[in-house]
C-alpha cells in the first residue's frame, strides 16, 4: 500500500486526486511552479516541492525536477491527472525504471493509443468498430486522392498523432483535398513533431459518445457506461453528460461490453476512455485516452464510485473494488466547464478573483481551486472549474444545474458562466438533440464577436 503519492498536475485536477488520497490515509505531495506558490493544490497536500519557473515546459513538463522532488519526498507513485505528461510514454518509462509506480496504464499501452493509427489498428483487431477510411497512413497526396474517391467525400485528414483538436483538416470535395493534406501533415509536424496523416470519412451529423473503461492491469475490466459531449466547440468540449440522451441501456451494455473485452485482452491497467462518433445507431471509433478525462465526474455521479479511489487501488495492485453487476445508472449527471474566457471570442482572461462562491447543495458537485484574492496566471490552461450536477433523471439534473449555475459567483475575471446560463434556455439542449455540430452553428447566430 502506498503511504505517500505525488501528483504531477495542477489545479482543479491535483485537487481531485489529493481528496481522493486522503479518504485513503495516503500522504500527497504538490508540485508546483514559481507562478503557482500561491495555488489551492500547493496548500492542500501535505508538502509541497517547487520544481521550476512558470513556463510549462520547464516545470509541469520538466521530468527530471519531478522525478527528484519524488525522491526527495520518499513518494512511492505519482498521479499525473490529466495533460500535462499524463499521456507521455517515456515520462512512464522514467518513472517505472526509478522504481516509482505511475498511477495509470503501462507506456506501452500509452504508446499504442498515443499513435492514432496503431490506437485505430488495434481497436479494429479486437473487434471494435471503426470509421470507415484509410488502412493505416497515408503517404502522399496520390494515395490520399484514391483512398478520398474509395470511401467518398466529405473526407477528414488527420495527423496520427493529433490531440485537442489540432491536425484534422476537413475536405469536403476533391478540390479541397490538396491543402487539407498538406495543411494536416505541416500542423502534425509542427505540434507533434510527426507528419504521418491518416483519411476518414467525415460524419455529418454524429454524437460524440465516449466510454469509461477500467482495466486491474490484470486481464480483468469493466465498462462505466457512456458520456455524451456532442457539445462542442472547435472540437473542445464544454457541456457533459451521463448517461447519454441517445443511447438506451441495450446499446449501452452492448457497446460497452465490446470496449471492456478490448482492454481486457490487452491486459490495460487503470481508467481509459474509448471514445466514438454515434451516427444512425452506429459506433465509430476516433480514439482512446489512456488516462482519467476532465469529465470523469458525470460518470462517478450515475454511478457513486470514486474513480481516482479506484486508480489508486489498482495502481497498488490491489482488486477493483465492483463489478460489471455492480454498476448499475442511476439518475442523470450534467457537467459544464468554467473557464476564464472572455465571450464572445473566448479569449483567455486570467486575472485576480475578488470574489468566489461556490454553489452547494443536494446534487451539486463543484470542482475547482479556486479562492477569493487568488491570481489566476496566464501561462496555463484556461479551464478554472467544473460544475457537477446529479438528478434523478435528466429535467431534475437540467434545472438543478441552472439553480445551481444562478449561486455561482466567479468575480474579477471574465467566465463562461454566461454561455451556459443562455445554453439553458435553448430548446436543443433541455431534449437533449445535439449532434457534434450543433454549439458551433448556434454559436455563429447567437455570439457573434
Ligand atoms: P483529438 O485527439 O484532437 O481530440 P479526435 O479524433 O478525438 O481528435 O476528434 C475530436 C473531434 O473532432 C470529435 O469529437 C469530432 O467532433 C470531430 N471528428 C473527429 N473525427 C471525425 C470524423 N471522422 N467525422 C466528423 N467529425 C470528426
Amino acid at each position: 500500500m502506498f503511504t505517500k503519492i505525488l501528483i504531477a498536475n495542477r489545479g482543479e485536477i491535483a485537487l481531485r486526486v489529493i481528496r481522493a488520497a486522503r479518504e485513503m490515509g495516503i500522504q500527497t505531495v504538490a508540485v508546483h511552479s514559481t507562478a503557482d506558490s500561491d495555488a489551492m493544490h500547493v496548500r492542500m497536500a501535505d508538502e509541497a516541492i517547487c520544481i521550476g519557473p512558470p513556463s510549462g515546459t520547464q516545470s509541469y513538463l520538466n521530468v527530471a525536477a519531478i522525478i527528484s522532488a519524488c525522491e526527495i519526498t520518499g513518494a512511492e507513485a505519482i498521479h499525473p491527472g490529466y495533460g500535462f505528461l499524463s499521456e507521455n510514454q517515456n515520462f512512464v518509462q522514467i518513472v517505472e525504471d526509478h522504481g516509482i509506480k505511475f498511477i495509470g496504464p503501462s507506456a506501452e499501452h500509452i504508446s499504442i493509443m498515443g499513435d492514432k493509427i496503431t490506437a485505430k489498428d488495434t481497436m479494429k483487431k479486437l473487434g471494435v468498430p471503426c470509421v470507415p477510411g484509410s488502412d493505416g497512413g497515408v503517404p502522399d497526396l496520390e494515395t490520399a486522392r484514391v483512398v478520398a474517391e474509395e470511401i467518398g467525400y466529405p473526407v477528414i485528414i488527420k495527423a496520427t498523432a493529433g490531440g485537442g483538436g489540432r491536425g484534422m483538416k476537413l475536405a469536403k470535395t476533391a478540390a479541397e483535398l490538396d491543402n487539407a493534406f498538406r495543411t494536416a501533415r505541416s500542423e502534425g509536424k509542427a505540434a507533434f513533431g510527426n507528419d504521418e496523416v491518416y483519411i476518414e470519412k467525415y460524419l455529418g451529423a454524429p454524437r460524440h459518445i465516449e466510454v469509461q473503461v477500467f482495466g486491474d492491469g490484470k486481464g480483468g475490466a469493466v465498462h462505466l457506461g457512456e458520456r455524451d459531449c456532442s457539445l462542442q466547440r472547435r472540437h473542445q468540449k464544454v457541456f457533459e453528460e451521463a448517461p447519454g440522451p441517445a443511447i438506451d441501456a441495450e446499446t449501452r451494455a452492448r457497446i460497452g461490453k465490446t470496449c471492456a473485452d478490448a482492454i481486457a485482452a490487452i491486459g490495460y491497467e487503470g481508467a481509459g476512455t474509448i471514445e466514438f462518433l454515434f451516427e444512425n445507431g452506429e459506433f465509430y471509433f476516433i480514439e482512446m485516452n489512456t488516462r482519467l478525462q476532465v469529465e470523469h465526474p458525470v460518470t462517478e455521479g450515475i454511478f457513486g464510485v470514486d474513480l481516482v479511489r479506484e486508480q489508486i487501488r489498482v495502481a497498488e495492485g490491489l482488486p477493483m473494488s465492483f463489478s460489471q453487476e455492480d454498476l448499475q445508472v442511476q439518475g442523470h449527471s450534467i457537467e459544464v466547464r468554467i473557464n476564464a474566457e472572455k465571450l464572445p471570442n473566448f479569449t483567455p482572461c486570467p486575472g485576480k478573483i475578488t470574489q468566489f462562491h461556490a454553489p452547494g447543495g443536494l446534487g451539486v458537485r463543484m470542482d475547482s481551486a479556486l479562492y477569493t484574492g487568488y491570481s489566476i496566471p496566464p501561462y496555463y490552461d484556461s479551464l478554472i472549474g467544473k460544475l457537477i450536477v446529479h438528478g434523478r433523471d435528466r429535467p431534475e439534473a437540467l434545472s438543478r444545474l441552472k439553480r445551481a449555475l444562478g449561486e455561482l459567483i466567479i468575480d474579477g475575471i471574465d467566465t463562461t458562466i454566461p454561455l451556459f446560463h443562455a445554453l439553458l434556455e435553448e430548446e436543443a439542449v433541455l431534449t437533449g438533440e445535439y449532434n457534434i455540430h450543433w454549439l458551433e452553428k448556434w454559436l455563429e447566430t447567437n455570439m457573434q464577436g
